[in-house]
């Protein structure tokens, strides 16, 4: 009988042989890179993105560059209310529920407050059920918040346990921007990128180096850190590089530590590239050893103001450039940090994980 069944099997095995070699592009090698020319066919997911405005043009750059994206409610006093982002949330995800994604966020008022983690609950439950795929924690917990007693609010305060257990039940990613930079803390002329000496020479309310009676960097990491270890079982998403952007070894050692994070690189690719242009082979490895633990992301903020081409255009370079250095191996010069920077011609494999794969598992709803 088997003898029999033998050629029909090897027959089918042919058959789904060819089947498969037709589906994979033609002569398509995984570890060889992209090229520019790839940029729109490729599939891809900016994880980290602020659409503050039901107005469709972002939408409708992320569907002509071919990208998903995910809009981050926050906590932050120069954007719209968090009523408003959400309104824009919904009002967006319902012109195109594949392609543009959302995360909820919740006000620290009244935090300390009797009832406060209940109602924080409960909107989040409500947040879930309506679509939203992950919950931020802003800088604001940790730099700006302060308790009854005067004091900071700290990530790892007691009373924000029951909202992170709140995040994990309802089976999503909590989404973390904890402190700022290093630069933040450190003299002008020791900072690394010209985007950071800018932004705090002129934001000197914002410039840490100038409050000595701010949180110091490190305490701030090792308040996350603490924060991460004691909610083992959260999706924990550090944005911008969980604030460790200045050095790729930091960013490994935070990831060997918590297998369970992941971390967004929004904002904080001339972080990388300043790197990158002293020892492009480590940071390619770094990309290559964590390639199941990056998330693509810009930090793109399109507000009701804006005028929506020119915002279309300023997303539609800054998708550009940053594919030139990840995908390709092209070189391009980068005002930030004053150099030419040689992309890092990731393998192909590697970029479809960091530019997608990642972000739809990071952010897929568990057990719903
Ligand atoms: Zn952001």
């Amino acid at each position: 009988m088997n003898t029999i069944l033998r050629p029909v099997a090897v027959a089918l095995l042919a058959v789904a042989a060819a089947f498969s070699a037709a589906c994979a592009m033609p002569g398509r090698n995984d570890a060889e890179s992209y090229s520019m020319a790839d940029f729109s066919q490729v599939r891809k997911f900016d994880a980290h993105v602020h659409a503050n405005t039901p107005d469709p043009a972002f939408l409708e750059q992320a569907r002509a560059d071919g990208f998903e994206l995910l809009s981050i409610n926050v906590d932050y006093p120069d954007f719209p209310s968090i009523a408003r982002q959400h309104a824009a949330a919904l009002a967006l995800a319902a012109r195109d529920p594949t392609r543009f994604h959302w995360a909820t966020t919740f006000s620290m008022k009244g935090f300390g407050t009797p009832g406060w983690a209940d109602r924080v609950d409960a909107k989040l439950a409500r947040d879930v059920a309506a679509g939203a795929l992950a919950v931020k924690v802003w800088k604001n917990v940790g730099l700006a918040e302060r308790g009854a007693d005067g004091k900071l609010i700290m990530l790892d305060d007691p009373g924000l346990a029951p909202v992170a257990e709140q995040v994990r039940a309802l089976g999503v990613a909590l989404i973390d921007h904890q402190g700022e930079p290093r630069n933040c803390w450190l003299p002008l002329d020791q900072m690394t990128t010209d985007n950071d000496r800018e932004y705090f020479s002129k934001h000197p309310e914002y410039y840490m180096y100038l409050h000595p009676e701010m949180p110091r960097y490190e305490e701030l990491m090792a308040v996350r850190d603490r924060f991460v270890a004691a909610h083992s079982k959260l999706r924990f998403v550090g944005a911008h590089l969980a604030s460790l952007e200045y050095d790729v070894d930091r960013i490994a050692a935070f990831l060997d530590r918590f297998p369970d994070a992941s971390v967004d690189m929004a904002a904080r690719m001339s972080q990388v590239q300043y790197q990158s242009v002293r020892d492009r082979e480590k940071v390619r490895n770094f990309f290559i050893r964590y390639q199941d633990r990056l998330l693509y992301g810009t930090d793109l903020t399109y507000g009701p103001d804006a005028d929506p081409a020119e915002f279309r255009r300023e997303a539609h370079a800054a998708w550009v450039s940053d594919w030139r250095y990840l995908a390709t191996g092209e070189s391009q010069h980068v005002d930030m940090i004053g150099a030419d920077v040689p992309g890092l011609a990731l393998p192909r494999a590697v970029i479809d994980k960091i530019y997608y794969a990642n972000a739809r598992r990071v952010f897929a709803r568990s057990g719903r």
